[in-house]
């Protein structure tokens, strides 16, 4: 009998009353866990995360609730081995792949703590200078942000059960807004740990961390006005959190994190056998087979010049050619699995959509599986696409495979490059690499319009820079458009999110006493 995971609501955990969705482990198709939210008493939960931790969170100022983030650090650092077991299990994982979920999350974890520390004791932020309203600075505007009294729902994606979590708790917490997380189903098991381990080293007030898994239904009509929900997944969930009557009617602020067709662009005076070239492609390969291209930034447009399209289509063909796939637990297995068989056809029918208009350059598909049963495993090697006429294939624009698959794509001149990343719709991430310095700075604020991040690679920082897909506390990660609009992280910026923006007018006897 497998264990059906208990939720935490209401500072209590608290089995579902229903049979529950199985967790499986995506290589040996074994049933791991389950989990089940059904009969709990939302209104209660919610309620209690609101008034009980928001109010506890609310007594401490930014510096303690640092500590907080500080002390969860502690608490993850001391059970991570058991979380990568759990990875391998439940995500099919390999070491490599895991630790961008597990110790990406306690990274981030504890440069909030860090950045914490630096607000000192305040209760409130000062946003901005004061204004004078007259002639004499007598009586003035001062903007401020407070902490918004509601909890913060974080709806998430099955792609990262840790960093998911946390990426978005470390700022909620550091402003004081308490967190329910409902993590997406098929991989709920490592958010659950995690949360469990937490509640019970007992670092956080009671109601100040929640966990619901299993269905999402009646999450969303819990909401009141001065809640937030933060959800990261797929553009047709986003469209039913944007049209929930709590988004809608009720003003609840809402980030959405939707998906992304980010492209890699070798800027035109590369030549094969440039640095620059072998930068792109070591980076292509990188970010199709990391997490089996599971993740929101990675790449999934190569944007070349045209007169490279073949070399770039050999050197990236041959690299992939060398990719292992296969149980994650065997020694020399590069690539693990994808979430699940029904994520693995969905996968194989993306491939079908995108080669209906592209020519198949590398094919992984029926490559041989080390140490897993190709008729059981969510596994599948990486295939790489070209289309010729980038302009003319609309689904290479359009379908994003969530698996480790790209398409190469060929373009005349720059102005035509950016053109291309533009079809993308609002990305999340473009990469630019290239050795002209001026040429790139230009080509990075063109693409700041529809992207969140522009990540340029020159020789001079081959070993230095941070990758195209990793996403880092200090920069913003969210994009326009079709990427859902969102913004994350980005050091303290994040946590205008989950605080409230006034302006009081007032003399200055009044403003100093803010305490800000
Ligand atoms: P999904 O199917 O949209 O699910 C996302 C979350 O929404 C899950 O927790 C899911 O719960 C929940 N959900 C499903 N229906 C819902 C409803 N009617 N109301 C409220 N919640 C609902 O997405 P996914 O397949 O897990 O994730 C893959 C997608 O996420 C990809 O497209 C990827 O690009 C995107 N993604 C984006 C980012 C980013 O930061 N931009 C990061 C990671 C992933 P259940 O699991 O229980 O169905």
């Amino acid at each position: 009998m497998v264990e059906l995971l208990p939720n935490h609501v209401a500072g209590r955990w608290q089995a579902g009353t229903g049979a529950g969705t199985a967790l499986v482990d995506p290589v040996l198709g074994t049933e791991l866990a389950r989990v089940d939210a059904t009969g709990l008493d939302l209104a209660e939960a919610f309620a209690f995360a609101r008034e009980q931790g928001g109010a506890a969170l609310r007594t401490l100022g930014y510096r303690e609730r640092a500590g907080l983030l500080a002390a969860i650090v502690k608490v993850l650092q001391a059970h991570r081995d058991s979380y990568y077991e759990i990875a391998t299990a439940n995500a099919g994982t390999v070491k490599n792949d895991s630790a961008v979920d597990i110790d990406g999350a306690i990274f981030t974890l504890g440069q909030y703590a860090r950045w914490g520390e630096s607000l000192g004791d305040a209760r409130a932020l000062r946003d901005g200078e004061a204004a004078k309203l007259g002639k004499e600075p007598l009586f003035q505007s001062q903007h401020l942000q407070v902490p918004t009294r509601g909890v913060a729902l974080f709806i998430n994606a099955f792609n990262f059960p840790s960093w998911g979590l946390w990426e978005k708790a470390a700022p909620a917490l550091l402003s004081g807004v308490p967190v329910i997380v409902k993590p997406a189903t098929a991989t709920a098991w490592l958010t659950q740990r995690m949360v469990k381990d937490v509640v019970d080293a007992g670092v956080l007030p009671a109601g100040a961390l929640s966990v619901i898994c299993g269905s999402s239904a009646g999450l969303m009509d819990q909401l009141q006005p001065f809640d937030v929900v933060s959800f990261t997944g797929s553009a047709e969930t986003a469209a039913l959190i944007r049209s929930h009557p709590a988004v809608a009617a009720r003003s609840v602020r809402a980030n959405i994190e939707a998906d992304s067709l980010n492209s890699a662009l070798l800027m035109p005076d590369a030549a094969p056998g440039s640095e620059a070239f072998g930068l792109l492609v070591r980076e292509v390969v990188r970010e199709m087979t990391v997490k089996s291209g599971q993740k929101c930034t990675a790449i999934r447009r190569i944007l070349v010049p045209a007169a490279l399209y073949d070399a770039a289509a050999q050197a990236i063909g041959a690299r992939l050619a060398g990719v292992t796939v296969g149980n994650p637990r065997s020694e020399g297995v590069r690539m693990g699995a994808l979430v699940s068989r029904a994520q693995l056809e969905t996968v194989r029918e993306g491939i079908a959509a995108l080669a209906a208009q592209a020519e198949v350059l590398h094919d992984g598909r029926h490559a041989p599986l080390v140490d897993a049963d190709p008729a059981v495993a969510a596994c599948i090697g990486p295939v790489l696409l070209g289309a010729r006429d980038a302009d003319a294939a609309q689904a290479v624009h359009d379908v994003e495979v969530f698996g480790p698959v790209a398409t190469l794509l060929p373009y005349r001149d720059l102005e035509h490059a950016l053109a291309l990343a533009q079809r993308g719709q609002g990305s999340l991430v473009a990469s630019l690499y290239g050795a002209d310095d001026a040429a790139l700075g230009r080509a990075a604020c063109d693409l700041a319009a529809s992207h969140g991040r522009v990540h340029v690679v020159t020789p001079e920082v081959a070993q230095a820079h941070t990758g195209h897909g990793n996403v880092m506390p200090m920069s913003l990660h969210g994009g326009p458009g079709r990427a859902g609009g969102g913004a994350e992280l980005g050091g303290l910026r994040a946590l205008d999110f989950y605080h409230r923006r006034a302006a009081v007018q007032a003399g200055n006897g009044v403003l100093s006493a803010l305490g800000l």
